[in-house]
Formats: C-alpha cells, structure tokens, sequence
C-alpha cells in the first residue's frame, strides 16, 4: 500500500488544482495586507507572499526595490520554446488608501456579503492579480508547458507615481519584454442580474493624465484702490473660459467599436445619439449631447480640481492659481493641450504642466485579431456568443508606459460585475463579485492555454 501511495505521489502533478476554498484564502490573504503607498514593508509581505505562490507554479521571480515600494516579476520559462517572444501579464499590488472611519467596517478586513468580497483593493486591483497568481498555478499543476514564456508585472504604485511600469518598459524592459501584454487592470465583463451576459471589453487605448497649474500674477496693494489688472478675476475669467470650452470631437478604433455597440445595443435616446455621430463624428452639436450624458468619451476634458489665491482680506491678491485636470485624447499631444489652454487662458494668465504629473501620450493598440480572437473563445466558454469589444479607459493604467515603449497592451479580464452595480473601486465598501472573482480564473486558464499554448 506504501509503494502504491508513493507511486501515486509520483505520478500525480506537483500541486493540486487550487479549488474555490483555496482560492478564496490566497484572496483573502492579499487582500488583508494594506498595501498603501508609503508602507514599504507591507509591500516586502505581499511580495514575498506571491514570490512562495508562483515558486509552487514552478515559476521563479524577481523582486524590485524602488520608489519605497516594490515591483515583482515572474518568469514561467517554455520547457519548448517556440521561438516566440513571452507574453506578459499585468496587475499593481498598491491600492488606494482608505479612510477607516468611513467605511462599514475595517477596510483591510476582508470580508463576504450578499454575493461580494469586501475590502480595499478587492476590486482594484487585487481579484485580477490573484486570478492570475491561481490561473498559472492552475496551468501548472494541470500539466500545461507554455510554448513560449510567460512573464508577470505586479507594480507597487501604479494609483500614484507609476514608477514600477516606467521603470519595467525602460531599464528593466530586458526582464519584461513581450510579443504583448495582457493588463488584468483593465477589461472585463457585465453581466445583467438574471445571469445573462451584455458584454466584455478588451482595452486597446487610454487617455493621457496631465495636471496644469493656471497661474495669475499680480502687483497686488491696498484694496480700498482696486484696478482693473487683479490676478483673482483674470484667474477666474480664464476658468470661465474654460468652463465654455467644448475641445474638438475625436474617434478612434476604440472608441468607434464601443460606439457600435452602444448604438445597436441602446434603443433609446442616448443610443440614437451615439448612431448619429457615427455617422459624423465631427458633429460638435451631437458629440456634446452625449458628453453631457456620459463625459469623458468622445474628446479631450479637463477641469479645475483645486483653487488657491490671495494673502490677505484687505490685500490686493498678488497671486491666485488653480490646477486643472486634463484627461487627453489619445493621439493628441500634451504640448498640444497646454497651447490650447493657454489661448484659452488669456494673456493675463501663466498655464503650465504640472512636472511629473504625466502618463505618457499614447495611440492605441492595433487589435490584433488573434488575440481578440483567443478572449472571445476564453470567455466564451463561460458565456456563450457574449461580445468582446475593443474601448478606450477614460482613466490611466500602468498599461501607457509600455504602450509608450512600443509593447502593445491589452487590456484582459476575466471578471465581472453586474450591471448597474458598483464595484466602488477607489470608494467606500470596495467590493468584487464572489461569482465573478471565482469565474475569472477558468478565463485566465483559457486564454493562457490559446495564446501560449
Ligand atoms: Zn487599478
């Protein structure tokens, strides 16, 4: 009976298929570690966790210390390399603070309620990156030897600086270099209450974040003797000018494919609007209907975020600044931008880019069809003919520094939520869908096996 059980050992994979209890526990184990910008050694906990969780994927890793944060990389090297290059998967560990007090219930406790995992990170972005971590152990263990290699990037700071991915895209691109990336930090599905799916979005662009300073200087003095130069009203009319500023209507591939789909999928006002700027996209008129609708999509916005000014009650303000806020269409350049505030602004007013406040501008990926192709079958085998559509994030991801290195990136998920219900990524009571975090690692398993199988 020994010998049998020995043999048996011996034969069997090295490690079990993780089911749902253990993959609930690595989730819950990530999640409790509060991996806020500043607390590098909570950051040394999470890696040296996830370092022990590939290591039983048979997957060596590398740990960065930078920034005062970490970023790790993982290499499933090919037992029988194809000849092609790796395929790279992405997710950050940091997570947005949160303020305790707020919250239900301690935020970096994790919790489940009514369908939901519960905690800070849980959907941004810490169920994609242990989807991950247990589709590749998954992979492993099932006995699967990828063609070529696989490579992980999980940053440790892409809610602030993004020094991780600029860094991983530059100086460490050696250690990162892919055929393409996959970035669990966008994508992903919907799904209606009633279990039936509406769609899923591969992320192919972003726009660009920029932050400016509107400046206004002035002499200043005694304000019983006010004069008609006053650096608080020419602030304030340059923000009003901004304020009528509509920026020009753009499209893109991204933004046309979201676009179609909206207007086959929307028969009401909103969706006959959408079809009517297909049809023109240079349509101003109808173009800002939609923004007032759902901002952000067709056309570069910025707005004043923060407001400062003057020294004193009785003083003619000598200075008075805001900062504005800029999400920039892709493809348009950030000296474009500031040339087009400054017009705006007035002469009686200084606009310039906060230094270092900058992801870098970017074009989208080209979809490449096999890849488009790899996630339709991959989800698919969850949801059946569910659409898979190309878009544009209105927000940043560390995807645009490696976009920006010439990688492409696609933005994958395997998880979902459901519509009309928030994950409140960011927010209080951040929470992800106890079906969708659980479904995602099949999908993950799936798209790894087409894509380097
Ligand atoms: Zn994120």
């Amino acid at each position: 009976m020994l010998l049998t059980s020995l043999m048996l050992a011996a034969a069997a994979p090295a490690a079990a298929i993780p089911d749902r209890a253990a993959e609930r526990a690595l989730f819950e184990k990530v999640v409790e570690i509060p991996t806020v910008a500043g607390r590098t050694a909570e950051f040394r906990r999470l890696t040296t966790l996830l370092g022990a969780e590939f290591a039983r994927a048979g997957m060596t890793s590398i740990v960065k210390d930078h920034d005062g944060t970490q970023t790790l990389i993982a290499r499933w090297r090919s037992p029988r390399p194809s000849g092609k290059k790796p395929i790279l998967l992405m997710a950050h560990m940091d997570v947005v603070e949160a303020k305790a007090s707020d919250w239900k219930n301690p935020p970096f406790e994790f919790r489940e309620a009514g369908g939901y995992y519960l905690g800070r990170g849980s959907a941004d972005n810490k169920a994609a990156l242990v989807g991950i971590v247990l589709a590749l152990q998954g992979l492993k263990a099932s006995g699967f030897e990828p063609s070529r290699d696989i490579v992980v990037l999980f940053t440790g700071d892409e809610e602030t600086s993004g020094n991780g991915a600029r860094r991983a895209a530059n100086e460490w691109r050696s250690l990162i270099d892919a055929d393409y990336a996959l970035n669990g930090d966008a994508g992903g599905g919907s799904v209606y209450a009633d279990g039936r799916p509406q769609d899923w979005s591969m992320q192919i662009a972003e726009k660009t974040y920029a932050d400016f300073t509107f400046s206004a200087v002035n002499r200043g003095g005694h304000s019983s003797r006010p004069r008609p130069d006053n650096a608080i009203y020419a602030l304030a009319n340059a923000l009003a000018a901004l304020e009528r500023h509509r920026f020009k209507p753009m499209i893109n591939e991204a933004v046309r494919g979201e676009a179609e789909q909206v207007a086959a999928e929307d028969k009401g006002t909103f969706g006959e609007l959408v079809s009517k700027w297909l049809k023109d996209p240079t349509d101003r008129e109808t173009a800002d209907l939609i923004e007032a609708m759902s901002p952000g999509g067709t056309r570069t916005r910025c707005v004043p975020t923060m407001l400062s000014g003057g020294h004193a009650p009785n003083a003619l303000a000598q200075k008075a600044e805001a900062t504005v806020n800029c999400r920039i269409f892709p493809g348009v350049s950030i000296k474009a931008t500031t040339a087009e505030l400054q017009q705006l602004a007035g002469e009686d007013v200084t606009v310039s880019l906060v230094p270092g406040s900058s992801t870098p501008a970017t074009a989208p990926t080209a979809i490449r069809p096999d890849v488009l192709a790899a996630y339709q079958a991959a989800v698919r085998t969850r949801f059946p003919g569910v659409p898979v559509i190309p878009g544009q994030s209105a927000g940043a991801t560390d995807g645009a520094f490696l976009r920006a290195a010439g990688i492409p990136v696609y933005g994958f998920g395997g998880l979902w939520g459901i519509v009309g219900q928030s994950g409140n990524a960011h927010g209080l009571d951040e929470r992800v869908l106890v079906e969708g975090f659980h479904g995602q690692v099949p999908i993950w398993r799936e798209m790894l096996k087409r894509v380097a199988g």
